[in-house]
Protein backbone atom coordinates (compact mmCIF):
# COMPACT_ATOMS: atom_id res chain seq x y z
CA UNK A 1 0.00 0.00 0.00
CA UNK A 2 1.03 3.78 -0.29
CA UNK A 3 1.39 4.06 3.37
CA UNK A 4 3.92 0.72 3.60
CA UNK A 5 6.03 2.27 1.01
CA UNK A 6 6.13 5.76 2.29
CA UNK A 7 6.69 3.47 6.23
CA UNK A 8 9.99 1.95 3.70
CA UNK A 9 10.72 5.07 2.28
CA UNK A 10 11.07 7.09 5.96
CA UNK A 11 13.16 3.63 7.04
CA UNK A 12 15.43 4.17 4.06
CA UNK A 13 16.01 7.74 4.21
CA UNK A 14 16.88 7.22 8.23
CA UNK A 15 19.39 4.86 7.45
CA UNK A 16 21.04 6.87 5.01
CA UNK A 17 21.08 9.79 7.45
CA UNK A 18 22.20 7.63 10.19
CA UNK A 19 25.19 6.71 7.82
CA UNK A 20 26.02 9.79 7.14
CA UNK A 21 26.03 10.77 10.38
CA UNK A 22 28.79 7.92 10.99
CA UNK A 23 30.77 9.06 8.26
CA UNK A 24 31.39 12.63 9.96
CA UNK A 25 33.73 11.52 12.87
CA UNK A 26 33.95 14.11 15.63
CA UNK A 27 37.62 15.17 15.79
CA UNK A 28 39.18 13.26 18.69
CA UNK A 29 42.09 14.40 21.20
CA UNK A 30 45.55 14.42 19.94
CA UNK A 31 46.09 12.16 22.47
CA UNK A 32 43.59 9.65 22.03
CA UNK A 33 44.79 9.13 18.53
CA UNK A 34 48.28 7.99 19.43
CA UNK A 35 48.02 6.36 16.07
CA UNK A 36 51.05 6.19 13.36
CA UNK A 37 51.15 9.63 12.14
CA UNK A 38 52.24 7.96 8.73
CA UNK A 39 48.63 7.17 7.14
CA UNK A 40 49.45 4.83 4.77
CA UNK A 41 48.63 1.98 5.37
CA UNK A 42 44.90 1.76 7.03
CA UNK A 43 41.60 4.40 5.80
CA UNK A 44 41.84 5.11 9.26
CA UNK A 45 43.10 8.51 9.23
CA UNK A 46 43.24 9.42 12.84
CA UNK A 47 42.52 13.03 13.52
CA UNK A 48 45.73 13.59 14.63
CA UNK A 49 46.83 12.16 11.38
CA UNK A 50 44.66 14.74 9.65
CA UNK A 51 46.17 17.51 11.64
CA UNK A 52 49.56 16.52 10.69
CA UNK A 53 51.61 16.22 7.40
CA UNK A 54 55.15 15.03 6.45
CA UNK A 55 56.22 18.14 6.38
CA UNK A 56 56.37 18.51 10.14
CA UNK A 57 56.41 22.30 9.55
CA UNK A 58 52.42 22.85 9.94
CA UNK A 59 49.72 21.78 12.01
CA UNK A 60 45.68 23.11 12.03
CA UNK A 61 43.09 21.23 13.26
CA UNK A 62 40.36 19.84 11.42
CA UNK A 63 36.80 19.79 12.70
CA UNK A 64 36.38 16.56 11.97
CA UNK A 65 37.43 13.97 9.53
CA UNK A 66 35.33 12.49 6.88
CA UNK A 67 35.89 8.92 5.36
CA UNK A 68 33.77 8.94 2.28
CA UNK A 69 33.02 5.47 1.07
CA UNK A 70 31.69 6.99 -2.58
CA UNK A 71 31.94 9.90 -4.27
CA UNK A 72 27.79 11.02 -3.01
CA UNK A 73 29.84 10.46 0.05
CA UNK A 74 32.31 13.19 -0.93
CA UNK A 75 29.42 15.30 -2.58
CA UNK A 76 27.28 15.40 0.62
CA UNK A 77 30.17 15.99 2.73
CA UNK A 78 30.71 19.30 0.48
CA UNK A 79 27.27 20.20 0.41
CA UNK A 80 27.16 19.80 4.35
CA UNK A 81 29.77 22.30 4.34
CA UNK A 82 28.44 24.84 2.13
CA UNK A 83 25.47 25.17 3.76
CA UNK A 84 27.69 26.70 6.67
CA UNK A 85 28.95 30.07 6.72
CA UNK A 86 32.82 29.01 7.42
CA UNK A 87 33.63 25.28 6.85
CA UNK A 88 35.80 24.29 4.45
CA UNK A 89 36.67 20.46 2.82
CA UNK A 90 40.33 19.57 1.89
CA UNK A 91 40.90 16.03 0.29
CA UNK A 92 43.62 14.63 1.87
CA UNK A 93 45.35 11.62 0.10
CA UNK A 94 48.70 10.48 1.82
CA UNK A 95 49.39 13.32 3.94
CA UNK A 96 52.96 13.87 2.11
CA UNK A 97 52.97 17.62 1.70
CA UNK A 98 55.25 19.80 3.56
CA UNK A 99 53.38 22.67 4.32
CA UNK A 100 50.05 21.75 5.27
CA UNK A 101 48.03 21.68 1.66
CA UNK A 102 45.76 18.56 2.68
CA UNK A 103 44.68 20.55 5.85
CA UNK A 104 41.48 21.96 7.14
CA UNK A 105 41.83 24.47 10.17
CA UNK A 106 38.22 24.01 11.41
CA UNK A 107 37.02 22.26 9.05
CA UNK A 108 36.61 19.15 7.23
CA UNK A 109 39.49 16.56 5.94
CA UNK A 110 38.31 14.25 3.77
CA UNK A 111 40.12 11.21 4.11
CA UNK A 112 40.49 9.95 0.41
CA UNK A 113 42.09 6.79 1.21
CA UNK A 114 39.30 4.99 3.10
CA UNK A 115 37.35 4.96 -1.09
CA UNK A 116 37.27 1.25 -1.70
CA UNK A 117 40.37 0.48 -3.56
CA UNK A 118 38.20 -1.01 -6.41
CA UNK A 119 40.76 -1.03 -9.39
CA UNK A 120 38.82 -2.34 -13.16
CA UNK A 121 41.03 -2.88 -16.56
CA UNK A 122 38.86 -1.11 -18.86
CA UNK A 123 39.41 -1.56 -22.91
CA UNK A 124 38.08 0.91 -25.02
CA UNK A 125 36.73 -0.06 -28.34
CA UNK A 126 40.37 0.64 -29.87
CA UNK A 127 41.58 -1.70 -27.60
CA UNK A 128 43.57 0.83 -25.43
CA UNK A 129 43.64 -0.52 -22.10
CA UNK A 130 42.83 1.72 -18.88
CA UNK A 131 42.98 1.76 -15.46
CA UNK A 132 40.03 3.03 -13.75
CA UNK A 133 41.00 3.38 -9.66
CA UNK A 134 40.10 5.53 -7.14
CA UNK A 135 42.07 8.82 -6.35
CA UNK A 136 42.90 7.84 -3.33
CA UNK A 137 45.17 4.88 -3.90
CA UNK A 138 48.35 5.07 -3.87
CA UNK A 139 50.90 4.67 -7.28
CA UNK A 140 52.33 1.56 -5.44
CA UNK A 141 48.99 -0.07 -5.34
CA UNK A 142 48.31 0.69 -8.87
CA UNK A 143 51.41 -0.83 -9.97
CA UNK A 144 51.14 -4.01 -8.65
CA UNK A 145 47.71 -4.23 -9.34
CA UNK A 146 48.31 -3.71 -13.05
CA UNK A 147 51.75 -5.49 -13.18
CA UNK A 148 50.35 -8.78 -11.77
CA UNK A 149 47.01 -8.99 -12.72
CA UNK A 150 47.30 -7.78 -16.11
CA UNK A 151 50.59 -7.41 -16.91
CA UNK A 152 50.01 -3.74 -17.65
CA UNK A 153 51.77 -0.66 -16.53
CA UNK A 154 51.17 3.12 -16.92
CA UNK A 155 54.22 5.29 -18.18
CA UNK A 156 54.92 8.12 -15.67
CA UNK A 157 55.76 7.76 -12.36
CA UNK A 158 56.91 9.25 -9.30
CA UNK A 159 60.03 8.74 -7.45
CA UNK A 160 58.28 7.25 -4.61
CA UNK A 161 55.06 5.38 -5.24
CA UNK A 162 53.29 5.81 -1.74
CA UNK A 163 51.97 8.84 -2.97
CA UNK A 164 47.96 9.06 -4.02
CA UNK A 165 46.76 9.02 -7.42
CA UNK A 166 44.59 12.41 -6.45
CA UNK A 167 47.43 14.03 -4.65
CA UNK A 168 49.88 14.07 -7.46
CA UNK A 169 47.39 15.11 -10.39
CA UNK A 170 46.40 17.81 -8.10
CA UNK A 171 50.14 19.08 -8.66
CA UNK A 172 52.18 17.09 -11.89
CA UNK A 173 53.56 13.93 -11.00
CA UNK A 174 57.36 14.22 -11.97
CA UNK A 175 60.09 11.74 -12.42
CA UNK A 176 62.80 10.36 -14.69
CA UNK A 177 59.91 9.37 -17.23
CA UNK A 178 58.51 12.79 -17.76
CA UNK A 179 61.11 13.91 -20.46
CA UNK A 180 59.57 11.28 -22.67
CA UNK A 181 56.46 10.28 -21.67
CA UNK A 182 55.30 13.84 -20.29
CA UNK A 183 54.44 13.98 -15.97
CA UNK A 184 51.49 12.19 -14.78
CA UNK A 185 48.95 15.21 -15.51
CA UNK A 186 49.41 14.10 -19.13
CA UNK A 187 49.03 10.49 -18.65
CA UNK A 188 45.08 10.61 -17.70
CA UNK A 189 42.25 9.61 -19.91
CA UNK A 190 39.32 10.51 -17.53
CA UNK A 191 38.83 12.59 -13.98
CA UNK A 192 35.40 11.93 -11.73
CA UNK A 193 35.48 15.00 -9.96
CA UNK A 194 32.87 16.53 -7.26
CA UNK A 195 33.09 20.32 -7.57
CA UNK A 196 32.73 22.61 -4.86
CA UNK A 197 28.68 22.94 -5.38
CA UNK A 198 28.57 19.50 -4.54
CA UNK A 199 27.85 18.39 -8.03
CA UNK A 200 29.61 15.54 -9.51
CA UNK A 201 31.57 15.09 -13.11
CA UNK A 202 32.96 12.62 -15.03
CA UNK A 203 35.21 14.73 -17.65
CA UNK A 204 37.96 14.15 -20.30
CA UNK A 205 39.62 16.47 -23.50
CA UNK A 206 36.26 15.85 -25.06
CA UNK A 207 33.85 16.07 -22.11
CA UNK A 208 34.00 18.79 -20.14
CA UNK A 209 37.82 19.68 -20.95
CA UNK A 210 37.90 23.02 -19.21
CA UNK A 211 36.94 21.44 -15.69
CA UNK A 212 39.42 18.72 -16.57
CA UNK A 213 42.40 20.52 -17.24
CA UNK A 214 41.16 23.33 -14.29
CA UNK A 215 41.56 20.04 -11.93
CA UNK A 216 44.55 19.23 -13.31
CA UNK A 217 47.65 20.55 -11.46
CA UNK A 218 44.93 22.28 -9.67
CA UNK A 219 45.70 22.11 -6.01
CA UNK A 220 42.56 20.89 -5.44
CA UNK A 221 41.03 24.17 -5.69
CA UNK A 222 38.16 23.08 -8.19
CA UNK A 223 37.19 19.48 -7.06
CA UNK A 224 37.35 16.42 -5.48
CA UNK A 225 38.81 13.79 -7.69
CA UNK A 226 37.32 10.43 -6.81
CA UNK A 227 38.39 8.19 -9.73
CA UNK A 228 40.61 8.34 -12.73
CA UNK A 229 41.44 7.13 -15.51
CA UNK A 230 45.15 6.26 -16.36
CA UNK A 231 46.30 4.75 -19.67
CA UNK A 232 48.19 1.82 -19.40
CA UNK A 233 50.72 -0.45 -21.86
CA UNK A 234 52.46 -3.77 -21.61
CA UNK A 235 54.58 -3.54 -18.68
CA UNK A 236 58.55 -3.73 -18.72
CA UNK A 237 59.98 -6.59 -17.18
CA UNK A 238 63.85 -5.84 -16.83
CA UNK A 239 65.35 -2.14 -16.55
CA UNK A 240 69.01 -1.91 -17.54
CA UNK A 241 69.58 1.05 -14.65
CA UNK A 242 73.11 3.23 -14.89
CA UNK A 243 74.41 5.57 -13.56
CA UNK A 244 77.65 7.83 -14.40
CA UNK A 245 79.57 10.82 -12.79
CA UNK A 246 80.57 14.35 -13.49
CA UNK A 247 82.70 16.54 -11.71
CA UNK A 248 81.62 19.89 -15.07
CA UNK A 249 77.87 21.22 -14.22
CA UNK A 250 78.44 22.28 -17.87
CA UNK A 251 79.07 18.70 -19.39
CA UNK A 252 76.41 17.12 -16.99
CA UNK A 253 73.78 19.76 -18.44
CA UNK A 254 74.27 19.93 -21.97
CA UNK A 255 75.08 15.35 -21.58
CA UNK A 256 71.58 15.27 -19.46
CA UNK A 257 69.73 18.16 -22.37
CA UNK A 258 70.63 16.08 -25.40
CA UNK A 259 69.51 12.69 -23.74
CA UNK A 260 65.93 14.17 -23.26
CA UNK A 261 65.68 15.20 -26.42
CA UNK A 262 66.58 12.59 -28.87
CA UNK A 263 63.59 11.00 -31.00
CA UNK A 264 61.80 8.04 -28.79
CA UNK A 265 63.54 5.35 -30.87
CA UNK A 266 66.79 6.31 -29.38
CA UNK A 267 66.26 7.55 -26.26
CA UNK A 268 66.18 6.21 -22.61
CA UNK A 269 63.06 5.36 -20.82
CA UNK A 270 64.21 7.50 -17.85
CA UNK A 271 66.90 10.20 -16.95
CA UNK A 272 67.25 11.51 -13.63
CA UNK A 273 70.47 13.29 -12.06
CA UNK A 274 71.48 14.59 -8.83
CA UNK A 275 73.90 16.83 -7.15
CA UNK A 276 76.48 15.30 -4.48
CA UNK A 277 79.09 16.84 -2.36
CA UNK A 278 82.42 15.63 -3.01
CA UNK A 279 83.19 13.70 0.23
CA UNK A 280 83.05 10.38 1.73
CA UNK A 281 79.82 11.28 3.76
CA UNK A 282 77.19 8.93 3.64
CA UNK A 283 74.62 10.82 3.40
CA UNK A 284 75.64 13.88 1.43
CA UNK A 285 78.68 12.11 -0.78
CA UNK A 286 80.00 9.53 -3.18
CA UNK A 287 78.49 6.55 -1.16
CA UNK A 288 75.28 7.73 -2.13
CA UNK A 289 75.88 6.57 -6.20
CA UNK A 290 76.57 2.97 -6.29
CA UNK A 291 74.55 0.75 -7.39
CA UNK A 292 74.13 -2.04 -7.09
CA UNK A 293 74.62 -1.92 -3.22
CA UNK A 294 78.60 -2.80 -2.51
CA UNK A 295 80.00 -1.23 -5.89
CA UNK A 296 83.00 0.52 -5.40
CA UNK A 297 82.81 4.48 -5.89
CA UNK A 298 86.94 4.97 -6.70
CA UNK A 299 87.15 9.02 -5.70
CA UNK A 300 91.12 8.84 -7.49
CA UNK A 301 88.97 9.12 -10.94
CA UNK A 302 88.25 12.10 -9.92
CA UNK A 303 90.03 15.14 -11.93
CA UNK A 304 92.26 17.07 -9.84
CA UNK A 305 90.17 20.21 -10.36
CA UNK A 306 87.19 19.30 -9.34
CA UNK A 307 84.64 21.65 -7.38
CA UNK A 308 82.90 20.45 -4.22
CA UNK A 309 79.29 19.36 -5.50
CA UNK A 310 79.73 16.69 -8.07
CA UNK A 311 76.79 15.24 -10.49
CA UNK A 312 75.36 12.05 -11.15
CA UNK A 313 73.18 11.21 -13.99
CA UNK A 314 70.63 8.53 -14.05
CA UNK A 315 69.34 6.84 -16.79
CA UNK A 316 67.59 3.82 -17.96
CA UNK A 317 66.28 1.25 -20.59
CA UNK A 318 63.24 -0.76 -20.05
CA UNK A 319 63.23 -4.10 -21.86
CA UNK A 320 59.60 -5.83 -22.73
CA UNK A 321 59.24 -9.62 -22.91
CA UNK A 322 58.23 -10.83 -26.36
CA UNK A 323 60.39 -8.37 -29.10
CA UNK A 324 59.90 -5.40 -30.33
CA UNK A 325 62.70 -3.99 -28.99
CA UNK A 326 65.40 -6.50 -29.99
CA UNK A 327 66.05 -8.37 -26.76
CA UNK A 328 68.86 -8.33 -24.01
CA UNK A 329 71.65 -7.63 -26.83
CA UNK A 330 69.69 -4.52 -28.91
CA UNK A 331 69.33 -3.22 -25.46
CA UNK A 332 73.23 -3.50 -24.93
CA UNK A 333 73.86 -1.60 -27.86
CA UNK A 334 71.48 1.06 -27.59
CA UNK A 335 72.57 1.64 -24.08
CA UNK A 336 76.33 1.73 -25.18
CA UNK A 337 75.66 3.73 -28.35
CA UNK A 338 74.34 6.72 -26.08
CA UNK A 339 76.61 6.15 -23.07
CA UNK A 340 80.05 6.21 -25.50
CA UNK A 341 78.74 9.98 -26.28
CA UNK A 342 78.42 11.27 -23.30
CA UNK A 343 81.17 13.01 -21.15
CA UNK A 344 81.19 11.94 -17.92
CA UNK A 345 84.20 10.89 -15.67
CA UNK A 346 85.68 7.50 -17.06
CA UNK A 347 85.59 4.38 -14.32
CA UNK A 348 82.96 5.91 -12.29
CA UNK A 349 80.21 4.43 -14.11
CA UNK A 350 77.88 1.77 -12.30
CA UNK A 351 75.01 -0.79 -13.55
CA UNK A 352 72.87 -2.92 -12.62
CA UNK A 353 69.77 -4.96 -13.98
CA UNK A 354 67.11 -4.91 -11.90
CA UNK A 355 63.33 -6.22 -11.92
CA UNK A 356 60.80 -3.26 -13.20
CA UNK A 357 58.56 -3.42 -10.37
CA UNK A 358 61.83 -3.13 -8.40
CA UNK A 359 63.40 -0.44 -10.09
CA UNK A 360 59.90 1.78 -9.52
CA UNK A 361 60.04 0.62 -5.82
CA UNK A 362 63.46 1.97 -5.44
CA UNK A 363 62.95 4.72 -3.03
CA UNK A 364 61.11 2.26 -0.12
CA UNK A 365 64.76 1.39 0.76
CA UNK A 366 65.06 5.07 1.41
CA UNK A 367 62.28 5.07 3.11
CA UNK A 368 63.40 2.06 5.63
CA UNK A 369 66.19 3.69 6.64
CA UNK A 370 65.11 7.25 7.23
CA UNK A 371 62.37 5.18 9.59
CA UNK A 372 65.65 3.93 11.09
CA UNK A 373 67.39 6.85 11.26
CA UNK A 374 64.52 8.87 12.73
CA UNK A 375 64.78 11.23 9.68
CA UNK A 376 61.40 10.10 8.41
CA UNK A 377 59.51 11.32 11.82
CA UNK A 378 61.19 14.86 11.70
CA UNK A 379 60.40 17.60 10.34
CA UNK A 380 60.89 18.23 6.28
CA UNK A 381 61.55 21.53 4.59
CA UNK A 382 61.95 20.92 1.23
CA UNK A 383 61.92 22.87 -1.54
CA UNK A 384 60.92 21.59 -5.36
CA UNK A 385 61.62 24.26 -7.72
CA UNK A 386 61.50 24.16 -11.70
CA UNK A 387 64.30 26.13 -13.28
CA UNK A 388 64.12 26.92 -17.07
CA UNK A 389 67.77 25.42 -18.48
CA UNK A 390 68.42 29.44 -19.22
CA UNK A 391 69.14 29.68 -15.73
CA UNK A 392 70.08 26.56 -14.43
CA UNK A 393 74.04 27.39 -15.04
CA UNK A 394 73.95 30.25 -12.73
CA UNK A 395 71.44 28.63 -10.20
CA UNK A 396 74.27 25.36 -9.65
CA UNK A 397 77.13 27.84 -9.34
CA UNK A 398 75.34 30.77 -6.84
CA UNK A 399 73.02 27.74 -5.01
CA UNK A 400 74.62 24.26 -5.39
CA UNK A 401 78.13 25.21 -5.26
CA UNK A 402 77.68 28.23 -3.13
CA UNK A 403 74.73 27.72 -0.27
CA UNK A 404 74.40 24.32 -0.39
CA UNK A 405 77.93 23.59 -1.18
CA UNK A 406 77.54 21.27 2.20
CA UNK A 407 74.98 19.31 1.08
CA UNK A 408 71.18 18.98 2.53
CA UNK A 409 71.35 15.78 4.41
CA UNK A 410 69.44 14.02 1.59
CA UNK A 411 69.23 13.64 -2.16
CA UNK A 412 69.61 17.39 -4.51
CA UNK A 413 67.63 15.87 -7.47
CA UNK A 414 68.52 17.93 -10.74
CA UNK A 415 66.94 17.21 -14.10
CA UNK A 416 65.95 18.24 -17.24
CA UNK A 417 62.20 17.75 -18.50
CA UNK A 418 60.49 19.18 -21.61
CA UNK A 419 57.88 22.23 -21.62
CA UNK A 420 56.01 20.78 -24.87
CA UNK A 421 54.87 17.31 -22.98
CA UNK A 422 52.94 19.22 -20.85
CA UNK A 423 49.57 20.55 -21.73
CA UNK A 424 49.19 24.59 -21.06
CA UNK A 425 45.32 24.12 -20.82
CA UNK A 426 46.44 22.31 -16.89
CA UNK A 427 46.88 24.71 -13.77
CA UNK A 428 50.11 24.03 -13.27
CA UNK A 429 52.78 26.66 -13.71
CA UNK A 430 55.92 26.35 -15.40
CA UNK A 431 58.99 28.87 -16.38
CA UNK A 432 59.22 29.66 -20.04
CA UNK A 433 61.47 27.97 -21.85
CA UNK A 434 61.15 24.09 -23.20
CA UNK A 435 63.65 22.89 -21.84
CA UNK A 436 63.58 23.19 -17.75
CA UNK A 437 64.99 21.45 -14.91
CA UNK A 438 63.27 19.94 -11.05
CA UNK A 439 65.38 20.74 -8.55
CA UNK A 440 64.69 18.99 -5.79
CA UNK A 441 66.03 19.62 -2.38
CA UNK A 442 64.81 16.86 -0.25
CA UNK A 443 66.25 17.06 3.03
CA UNK A 444 66.33 14.01 5.68
CA UNK A 445 67.88 15.75 8.82
CA UNK A 446 68.20 13.83 11.84
CA UNK A 447 65.91 15.92 14.56
CA UNK A 448 67.07 19.10 16.53
CA UNK A 449 68.69 18.86 18.78
CA UNK A 450 69.35 14.90 18.60
CA UNK A 451 71.96 15.55 15.81
CA UNK A 452 70.02 17.46 12.99
CA UNK A 453 69.86 21.44 12.74
CA UNK A 454 66.99 23.46 13.95
CA UNK A 455 64.37 23.67 11.58
CA UNK A 456 64.19 27.24 11.37
CA UNK A 457 67.57 27.94 9.84
CA UNK A 458 66.57 25.47 6.67
CA UNK A 459 63.65 26.98 6.40
CA UNK A 460 65.25 30.66 6.36
CA UNK A 461 68.01 28.49 3.77
CA UNK A 462 64.82 27.85 1.51
CA UNK A 463 63.68 31.56 1.29
CA UNK A 464 67.27 32.65 0.94
CA UNK A 465 67.05 30.79 -2.00
CA UNK A 466 64.12 31.82 -3.30
CA UNK A 467 64.84 35.05 -2.82
CA UNK A 468 68.34 34.08 -4.68
CA UNK A 469 66.15 32.96 -7.71
CA UNK A 470 63.73 36.52 -7.41
CA UNK A 471 66.33 38.82 -7.62
CA UNK A 472 68.53 37.53 -9.94
CA UNK A 473 66.01 37.11 -12.29
CA UNK A 474 65.76 33.15 -12.79
CA UNK A 475 63.15 32.14 -14.79
CA UNK A 476 61.45 29.71 -12.03
CA UNK A 477 58.48 28.19 -10.62
CA UNK A 478 57.88 26.96 -7.21
CA UNK A 479 56.55 23.08 -7.52
CA UNK A 480 54.16 22.63 -4.59
CA UNK A 481 54.26 26.11 -4.50
CA UNK A 482 53.62 27.50 -0.90
CA UNK A 483 52.32 31.11 -0.56
CA UNK A 484 49.91 32.94 1.67
CA UNK A 485 49.66 36.34 0.31
CA UNK A 486 47.52 36.65 -3.02
CA UNK A 487 50.10 38.87 -4.63
CA UNK A 488 52.57 35.97 -4.45
CA UNK A 489 50.07 33.42 -6.16
CA UNK A 490 49.26 35.95 -8.64
CA UNK A 491 52.99 36.31 -9.34
CA UNK A 492 53.52 32.37 -9.52
CA UNK A 493 50.36 31.79 -12.29
CA UNK A 494 51.52 34.87 -14.59
CA UNK A 495 49.61 35.06 -17.10
CA UNK A 496 47.27 31.88 -16.20
CA UNK A 497 46.38 33.72 -12.82
CA UNK A 498 43.10 35.21 -14.47
CA UNK A 499 42.14 31.90 -15.69
CA UNK A 500 43.16 30.37 -12.26
CA UNK A 501 40.42 33.02 -10.66
CA UNK A 502 37.60 32.62 -13.31
CA UNK A 503 37.42 29.16 -12.36
CA UNK A 504 37.78 28.91 -9.07
CA UNK A 505 34.73 31.81 -9.32
CA UNK A 506 33.17 28.42 -11.52
CA UNK A 507 33.71 25.21 -9.83
CA UNK A 508 34.15 26.31 -5.97
CA UNK A 509 32.68 29.79 -5.74
CA UNK A 510 32.32 30.04 -2.23
CA UNK A 511 35.82 28.79 -1.90
CA UNK A 512 35.52 25.60 0.43
CA UNK A 513 37.94 23.42 -1.38
CA UNK A 514 41.67 22.91 -0.20
CA UNK A 515 41.56 25.85 2.37
CA UNK A 516 45.34 24.22 3.15
CA UNK A 517 46.64 25.87 -0.10
CA UNK A 518 45.64 29.19 1.36
CA UNK A 519 44.86 30.99 -1.96
CA UNK A 520 41.17 32.11 -1.76
CA UNK A 521 39.24 33.18 1.65
CA UNK A 522 35.79 30.86 2.29
CA UNK A 523 33.17 33.29 1.45
CA UNK A 524 30.63 33.29 3.99
P1 LIG B 1 48.33 15.18 -0.06
O1 LIG B 1 49.54 15.73 0.54
O2 LIG B 1 47.41 14.45 0.84
O3 LIG B 1 47.53 16.33 -0.83
C1 LIG B 1 48.20 17.26 -1.65
C2 LIG B 1 47.23 18.32 -2.18
O4 LIG B 1 46.34 17.71 -3.09
C3 LIG B 1 46.35 18.94 -1.10
O5 LIG B 1 46.05 20.26 -1.43
C4 LIG B 1 45.11 18.10 -1.14
O6 LIG B 1 43.97 18.79 -0.67
C5 LIG B 1 45.00 17.80 -2.63
N1 LIG B 1 44.38 16.51 -2.89
C6 LIG B 1 44.73 15.29 -2.41
N2 LIG B 1 43.91 14.35 -2.90
C7 LIG B 1 43.03 15.00 -3.71
C8 LIG B 1 41.93 14.59 -4.49
N3 LIG B 1 41.56 13.31 -4.55
N4 LIG B 1 41.24 15.52 -5.18
C9 LIG B 1 41.60 16.82 -5.13
N5 LIG B 1 42.61 17.27 -4.40
C10 LIG B 1 43.33 16.37 -3.69
N6 LIG B 1 56.26 14.38 -6.26
C11 LIG B 1 56.60 14.18 -7.53
O7 LIG B 1 56.05 14.76 -8.44
N7 LIG B 1 57.61 13.30 -7.83
C12 LIG B 1 58.24 12.59 -6.88
O8 LIG B 1 59.13 11.82 -7.20
C13 LIG B 1 57.89 12.78 -5.54
N8 LIG B 1 58.48 12.09 -4.55
C14 LIG B 1 58.10 12.29 -3.26
C15 LIG B 1 58.71 11.55 -2.25
C16 LIG B 1 58.35 11.72 -0.95
C17 LIG B 1 59.02 10.89 0.12
C18 LIG B 1 57.35 12.67 -0.61
C19 LIG B 1 56.96 12.89 0.81
C20 LIG B 1 56.75 13.42 -1.60
C21 LIG B 1 57.11 13.23 -2.94
N9 LIG B 1 56.52 13.95 -3.96
C22 LIG B 1 56.87 13.73 -5.26
C23 LIG B 1 55.55 14.99 -3.66
C24 LIG B 1 54.12 14.51 -3.76
O9 LIG B 1 53.76 14.32 -5.10
C25 LIG B 1 53.17 15.54 -3.19
O10 LIG B 1 53.50 15.82 -1.86
C26 LIG B 1 51.75 15.07 -3.26
O11 LIG B 1 50.89 16.13 -2.95
C27 LIG B 1 51.58 13.99 -2.25
O12 LIG B 1 50.49 13.22 -2.51
P2 LIG B 1 49.53 12.87 -1.33
O13 LIG B 1 48.68 11.80 -1.87
O14 LIG B 1 50.17 12.59 -0.04
O15 LIG B 1 48.72 14.25 -1.28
Amino acid sequence: SARARLQREREREKQETQRRAKMMLAYMDHAAAAAEPDAGAEPAVAAFAAAMDFGGLVSARPAAVVRPASSDDVASAIRAAARTAHLTVAARGNGHSVAGQAMARGGLVLDMRALPRRMQLVVAPSGEKFADVPSGALWEEVLHWAVSKHGLAPASWTDYLRLTVGGTLSNGGVSGQSFRYGPQVSNVAQLEVVTGDGECHVCSRSADPDLFFAVLGGLGQFGVITRARIPLSPAPQTVRWTRVVYASFADYAADAEWLVTRPPHEAFDYVEGFAFVRSDDPVNGWPTVPIPDGAHFDASLLPANAGPVLYCLEVALYQRGGGGDGGGDDMDKRVGEMMRQLKYVRGLEFAAGVGYVDFLSRVNRVEDEARRNGSWAAPHPWLNLFISSRDIAAFDRAVLNGMLADGVDGPMLIYPMLKSKWDPATSVALPEGEIFYLVALLRFCRPYPDGGPPVDELVAQNNAIIDACRSNGYDYKMYFPSYHAQSDWSRHFGAKWSRFVDRKARYDPLAILAPGQNIFARTP
